[in-house]
């Protein structure tokens, strides 16, 4: 027999040791919104749990995009705060447009 929606969410859930009622207080806790861009998932989508992978930890809930975001950066975090000082920090010189 086929899996409802509610039965397979149960069941995705019980793999990171939650019940869906700690899923719902916890999602209260930010409103709904992803606890990185504090938004609301960009398509529709319920935020995912986010976990440690080594410890099975659960981190908190993501949108779609930072979830996946953070994932291709291999959830390091120093990683991370090097992009976001180079988005910040980057200021090469334009010498390409400058006249000869
Ligand atoms: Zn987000």
């Amino acid at each position: 027999m086929a899996m409802t929606s509610e039965q397979r969410r149960k069941a995705r859930m019980k793999r990171y040791g939650l019940t869906v009622e700690q899923y719902e207080d916890m999602a209260k806790l930010w409103n709904h919104t992803c606890w990185i861009c504090e938004q609301p998932d960009p398509h529709g989508r319920r935020l995912a749990v986010d976990h440690d992978a080594s410890t099975g930890l659960v981190r908190g809930l993501l949108c779609t995009d930072c979830n996946r975001g953070i994932g291709l950066m291999g959830h390091d975090p120093e990683r991370l705060e090097r992009a976001a000082r180079y988005l910040r920090d980057a200021n090469t010189p334009q010498w390409w447009d400058e006249p000869a």
